[in-house]
């Protein structure tokens, strides 16, 4: 972070803004509405200003700016002339005096910015490119301005009024953020009691609250969900909205540091790891403490890469689940040979070319490698291997049983992640070329025709 964002009190403090043009205007309109005591000083003042501050809070003095005009009781300087060397000369003079200053449009001159705004009062949300492009903060701005419910100000200023109320009916903090969660989360939605309802007040909260009390709140869930292949882009929406909620994290190696980010900033975040014969955690183990947690009253998500049911033990902690009822939801995530289909341009089940798909493991429980298809090959079908890369010689061998020789093969490694890799080959020749190009883990294995309509691109 190169600058720390804070929310700066205004009430009655005074501010400092020298010059009185179209920019001073625009800074005077939005430090007036922070509730501050201006001062403009200028050698001409324009007629909108002089009608923005013509109340007595605020001073409009018609004079060359002078370094005694600055004192430490402004709360801050805005400078706005267009002399570029005065303003650098009052940036000086600030400093001097320990004043912080911003001279408009100008980050080398600045010990702040103005961030883009977007203001629901009492919330507010500051957007910052500290200076590298202040286009892209607006826009930004309008991205969450778009996405935002329009009472969402209205809705905080009455949870606000509510909070002593809430206080007292649920003294526990736990569950007073589960209720505000749901108020919350929902409303943000869409799918509330308050969307698209402008009748928010202190009795429909009220309703709200004891339909709360007669809920089960003290009963915890586990959400098994799946994150897709790596790349957060590919998180589907509940993913993120549970991902938020969540009281705990259990990930495994899989998931990324850019998609633990995205959880909730203040949940426990356990790693319960698994790469290839490195475990942190037993599976029983953290099938029992998925339910343990839950069982506490946590709202325990279970984050694994690709889709929990596709190789991923996304079954197992399900039963466990469902043999100590506790509830729990299953998200699905973008497997990995879906990513690494569509990441390299081979559609898995091209008309006329492929008319099913096989998903398959390289490496089987007991920790023997593949051995061989389990049933013929038909030559319409493509075959995906999943953990297959670090037996790839023991794959290709066990195919070369069943498939012709020149059957094409792709290996997709990092699938939807920047640094995706894809090498090309056929049963021949793939483990040569792997040998040498090294594709790291993980890595899928696609076997069939369709890799033929695989283009560099
Ligand atoms: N549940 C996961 C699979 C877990 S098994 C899923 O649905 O994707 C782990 C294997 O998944 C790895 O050995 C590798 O074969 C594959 N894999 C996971 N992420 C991948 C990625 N980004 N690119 C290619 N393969 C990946």
């Amino acid at each position: 972070m190169n600058t720390l964002p804070l929310f700066f009190n205004l009430q009655h403090r005074s501010v400092l803004i020298i010059g009185g043009g179209d920019v001073a205007i625009r800074k005077a309109t939005l430090i007036k509405s922070a509730g501050a005591n201006i001062t403009i000083i200028a050698k001409h003042i324009d007629d909108e200003l002089k009608a923005l501050l013509k109340d007595n809070n605020h001073r409009l003095i018609i004079k060359e700016y002078d370094k005694a005009d600055l004192n430490a009781d402004f709360a801050f300087c805005i400078v706005a002339t267009d002399d570029n060397d005065l303003n650098r000369q009052i940036y000086h003079d600030c400093k001097s005096l320990n004043l912080a200053v911003n001279v408009v449009d100008t980050p080398d001159l600045c010990d702040f910015i103005f961030p883009a705004i977007v203001d629901r009062n009492p919330i507010t949300i500051g957007v910052s490119s500290n200076g590298n492009s202040p286009v892209l903060a607006r826009l930004l701005r309008a991205k969450i301005e778009s996405v935002i419910p329009n009472n969402i100000g209205k809705l905080a200023q009455v949870a606000g009024e509510f909070r002593e109320t809430i206080k007292n009916r649920l003294p526990n903090v736990n569950s007073r953020r589960k209720f505000w969660e749901s108020i919350f989360g929902d409303n943000l939605n869409g799918v509330g009691v308050f969307s698209h309802n402008d009748n928010i007040n202190l009795t429909a909260l009220e309703k709200e609250l004891s339909r709360f009390e007669k809920s089960n709140q003290h009963q915890g869930e586990v959400y098994i969900v799946g994150t897709g292949a790596g790349n957060p882009d590919l998180l589907t929406f509940k993913a993120l909205r549970l991902m938020q909620q969540a009281d705990v994290v259990l990930y495994d190696a899989l998931v990324s540091d850019e998609i633990l980010d995205l959880c909730r900033r203040d949940s426990d975040k356990i790693f319960v790891g698994k790469k290839r014969s490195c475990h942190a955690k037993s599976q029983d183990e953290i099938n029992q403490l998925l339910v343990d947690l839950a069982k506490q009253g946590k709202r325990v998500l279970r984050l694994k890469g690709g889709d929990p049911f596709i190789f991923g033990r996304g079954g197992e902690e399900m039963l466990s689940c469902q043999a100590a009822g506790v509830p729990y939801q299953i998200v699905s995530g973008i497997t990995a040979s879906l990513a690494g289909a569509s990441g390299a341009g081979i559609p898995l089940t091209h008309r006329g070319v492929a008319t099913s798909v096989r998903f398959l493991t390289g490496c089987y429980q007991t920790g023997e490698n593949f051995n061989g298809l389990k049933s013929t090959y038909q030559t319409d079908e493509t075959l995906v291997f999943y953990m297959g890369l670090h037996a790839l010689e023991k794959v290709v061998v066990s195919l070369t049983a069943d498939l012709p020789s020149d059957t094409p093969v792709a290996i997709v490694s990092n699938a939807s992640l920047p640094n995706q890799k894809v090498l090309i080959g056929d049963l021949t020749n793939i483990v040569e070329k792997q040998e040498q190009a090294q594709l790291p883990a993980p890595a899928i294995i696609i076997v069939g025709k369709v890799v033929n309509l695989y283009q560099h691109h």
